[in-house]
Formats: C-alpha cells, sequence, structure tokens
C-alpha cells in the first residue's frame, strides 16, 4: 500500500504492520514551475543495474527548481530490480513494449508508465542507460564501435511524422554538441546513434521495436535515449547524463536551476548527502549518509502500520519482523531493528541546552553541538539518550552530556558524531532528536551538505503537514 503527495518529490509509504512488503512500485515526481512551457519526462531505472541513469533522474528531483516549463520524472521504473542489483529479476523490462502477456508480473507497471508516456502534457521523453563500452559510428577496436552503446542519444530514426518534433535526429545532435563542450577526456566524446528500428532490417532494429522509445515515437512523443559509459564510475556516468538532460531541457527552453556544481564531484557529493529517513510524521529521523550496518531498539509504533518519507526516490525501507533494511539504490544503508511502543501525541519536542543556549528543538531535528547539551526536565516526560548511562540516573534529562560521555558504539553514525536523544511520556515513546558533535571539525563543505540535509528535512515535513495524500500524482 502507498500513497502519494502531490508534493514536487515526497512520497510518503506505508508498510502494512510487520510487513515483509515494501512499496517498491516506480514514483512520478512532477516538478511543475508554474509558468508556461513544454514538459519534458525524464525515465530511470529501467534496468535496475544502470545506476548512472537512475542516479541521474533522482538528482533532477531533489537537487534542481524548474523555472518554467515542467520536468515529470520516473527515477525507478524498475524498483524491485533497482534494489536486487539486477537488470531485470523478470527478462529484460525495456523489451515489453511491443506485446506483452497480461500474465507478465510487469504488466502494470508497463500499463503505467505508457499511460504516462501518452498523457497529452507530455512533449518529450527521455530515457536514461548506463551502456556498455563507447559508440563510434566506425570501428577503432572491440570497446569503442558501432555495436557498443556508451556515450551517445540514441533515437529510433531521424525524423518522425509527428508534428511536434519532426526532427529526432537534428535535436539529438545540438544535445549532442552541448553534452560534448564539458568532456574529462576527448575520449568520452558523444555521437548520435540511430538504430534505424522502423526499418526492422536487423536484428537490432526488431529488439528496439520492443522499447520505451519506440513506443513512444509510435505514439506521437519524441523520444531519445542518453547513454553512459559502463566503464566510468556511476558519479562520471550522471555527470555525462546530466549534461545530455540538461542539453534537452535548453533545447525545449525549460527554465531550471541546480543546486549543485556540475563536475563529477559535485555530482558525487549531491547524489550521497541526500539520504534521510523520517518515520511516523517526523518523530524519528534519520539521516543514514554514514550509518552504522544495524541500529537498535528503534522505536517503531505497536500494531500499526510502517509509516516513513524518503528523502530521496530511490530509498525503500525492506523487509519487517526483526529488521527492517534501508536501501539507497542498490546500497544497504543499514538494518533497524525495532522496539514496539504506544505513541504519545501529547509533546512535540524537547527544550535543550546547547553549549549554553537554551533551544525549543521539535522532534525529528538534528542539532549541532560543540562541547555539551543539556535536556531540560520536563514533568512525566523521560529522556533517554542512547549511548550514554550514569549508574541509578533513570531520567537523563537535567545532566550536560559530552562526547566522551558516549559509548561509541551506539553512534547512529560510524563517526562517532550523531547520538540519539529519545523522550518517553508514561513509557509511550514522544520523539527523538539526534545530535550531532562537531568538534571543531566543520569544513565548509560538511556545513553546506549538512545544511542540505537540514533543508530538505525541514521542507519535507512542511509538505507532510500541507498536503493531503491523494495518490493523484500516480
Ligand atoms: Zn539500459
Amino acid at each position: 500500500m502507498k500513497s502519494t503527495m502531490c508534493a514536487m518529490w515526497t512520497v510518503m509509504v506505508l508498510l502494512a504492520a510487520g510487513s515483509a512488503q515494501a512499496g517498491l512500485d516506480f514514483t512520478l515526481h512532477k516538478l511543475e514551475s508554474g509558468r508556461p512551457g513544454k514538459t519534458l519526462l525524464v525515465v530511470g531505472g529501467i534496468q535496475g543495474d544502470e545506476p548512472g541513469g537512475f542516479t541521474t533522474a533522482a538528482l533532477v528531483i531533489s537537487h534542481y527548481r524548474i523555472t518554467s516549463g515542467s520536468v515529470w520524472v520516473v527515477p525507478n521504473l524498475n524498483f524491485p530490480s533497482i534494489i536486487k542489483n539486477s537488470r531485470g529479476i523478470y527478462g529484460d523490462m525495456n523489451r515489453k513494449f511491443e506485446d506483452l502477456d497480461p500474465s507478465d508480473p510487469e504488466y502494470e507497471t508497463i500499463s503505467k508508465i505508457k499511460k504516462i508516456i501518452t498523457d497529452e502534457r507530455v512533449d518529450a521523453i527521455v530515457h536514461l542507460h548506463d551502456g556498455s563500452g563507447f559508440y563510434r559510428p566506425v570501428r577503432e577496436d572491440a570497446m569503442r564501435c558501432p555495436e557498443r552503446w556508451g556515450q551517445c542519444v540514441v533515437i529510433d530514426e531521424e525524423r518522425t511524422s509527428e508534428p511536434r518534433y519532426l526532427e529526432l535526429a537534428a535535436l539529438a545532435d545540438r544535445v549532442v554538441t552541448r553534452v560534448n563542450a564539458g568532456l574529462y577526456d576527448p575520449e568520452h566524446v558523444y555521437h548520435v546513434k540511430n538504430t534505424l528500428t522502423r526499418q526492422k532490417d536487423t536484428v537490432m532494429a526488431k529488439e528496439m521495436a520492443k522499447t520505451l522509445t519506440y513506443y513512444a515515437i509510435n505514439n506521437g512523443k519524441p523520444a531519445f535515449g542518453i547513454e553512459a559509459s559502463k566503464e566510468f564510475p556511476t558519479a562520471l556516468r550522471s555527470y555525462y547524463h546530466l549534461r545530455g538532460v540538461e542539453g534537452f531541457m535548453d533545447e525545449l527552453g525549460i527554465g531550471f536551476e541546480r543546486r549543485f556544481p556540475l563536475t563529477a564531484e559535485g555530482v558525487d557529493q549531491a547524489a550521497n548527502s541526500n539520504v534521510a529517513l523520517s518515520f511516523y510524521n517526523n518523530k524519528i529521523f534519520f539521516d543514514l549518509a554514514d550509518a552504522r550496518s544495524r541500529l537498535g531498539y528503534v522505536p517503531f509504533k505497536k500494531d500499526a502500520a510502517v509509516e516513513y518519507v524518503p528523502s530521496n526516490p530511490l530509498m525503500a525501507v525492506v523487509g519487517g519482523g526483526d529488521a527492517y533494511r534501508i536501501y539507497y539504490g542498490n546500497r544497504n544503508l543499514t538494518a533497524l531493528e525495532p522496539a514496539y511502543f504506544e505513541y504519545d501525541d501529547t509533546e512535540r519536542d524537547l527544550e535543550i541546552v546547547v553549549d549554553g543556549a537554551a533551544r525549543t528543538v521539535p522532534f525529528g531535528r538534528i542539532i549541532t553541538v560543540d562541547k555539551s547539551f543539556t535536556v531540560a526536565d520536563r514533568g512525566e516526560c523521560r529522556v533517554n539518550i542512547i549511548g550514554f548511562s550514569r549508574p541509578g540516573l533513570v531520567n537523563e534529562a537535567g545532566v550536560a552530556v559530552r562526547r566522551e560521555d558516549f559509548m561509541d558504539r551506539f553512534s547512529v553514525d560510524k563517526a562517532g558524531r550523531v547520538y540519539r536523544v529519545e523522550v518517553y511520556k508514561q513509557d509511550r515513546f514522544a520523539g527523538m532528536v539526534l545530535v550531532r558533535f562537531d568538534d571543531g571539525l566543520r569544513t565548509a563543505e560538511a556545513a553546506d551538505a549538512h545544511g542540505l540535509v537540514l533543508e530538505r528535512q525541514a521542507n519535507l515535513f512542511e509538505r507532510v503537514a500541507a498536503e493531503p495524500a491523494t495518490g493523484a500524482s500516480r
């Protein structure tokens, strides 16, 4: 079961109590500027072992703001295969667009994405892939030849009879020129690859007739593949993908702002700065960028569906029972071992003195501490600072706590800087705040990354609070 907010990137997911079935349906994120212009549909993750493509699509959702026109993004079309790092657990999904038996396990997924492709608001489609070697129109060697797929923009034919864009090749060519303006190495050069699909006179053309892009052009939508080479690490693949996606946005007159520098390093940092998860309307929040492999005794809600909001559409909570495994794409970030509690809904925050300054901190926030913090005592509430203990002390409010007072192994992060402060009221769980010790190590970069998480987090919960679940955007 899953309900989708109309928000740009916020998707709340519900897992049935004690469930083993995660919400692994694909998601559609509509980045609408509210200003007129074309709508570009970006699709990633049709094959689960092509992280360059799906990471790119997720970055467009989390780190771009569209200022004119619209961009719709499906970052995780084959989510179950992404989690398993498999090209396709039910075969190649990108060969299911011509004919498909209704008994195929992916029949519903294909029907849904076809409906999005043919939505009359969609003007053009780019489909992101990671391909082997380097496409070259003339053979140079086994890795650089017409049969390879890396580093090209793919079209099925030179021009269509569709009035929106007759000239597929000309548009692809202009985008290739834009990508080639930012090559790290001349070897990475992009070309247009025309698969001549309509002629159906080669083995490849017959295969390509079964694909998403060919379905799209036969339904009046100009469609393009962007391929980045599997020879590269994911961040470099995404760098080239983003140059291509931005090239299409520029060509279509879609305005955008990007919140990181477009370099391979900028892409890498952006992709790894945004892995946070909120449970139960932000009573629990974890930044999992550097999480330990297991986090114990996490206070989940007793006899209720597990309710979470990921900060990134490639994140999923899988499993149940003794441990919920948290994935970011195909990476297993951590496992949460639940402890089940009734929940208190009367408390929303805690008062805390941080390095001498008093603050009220809503549950679900991370606060930064230099030297020490003290949680204020509040009547019936019991404060449990995980990893801190003092003999005879049950309620840990009113005690000044420093980093060296913690047992490292209880930290949320591997670096031993982030700890949980939990509040209980009459044995009901009321909420959690994370405390992060910076120890003067805060570099400008770390502050930026952290700032982004906090901003995202604030955003996330305003949206959750403001927008009713409608299910309408899927
Ligand atoms: Zn592919």
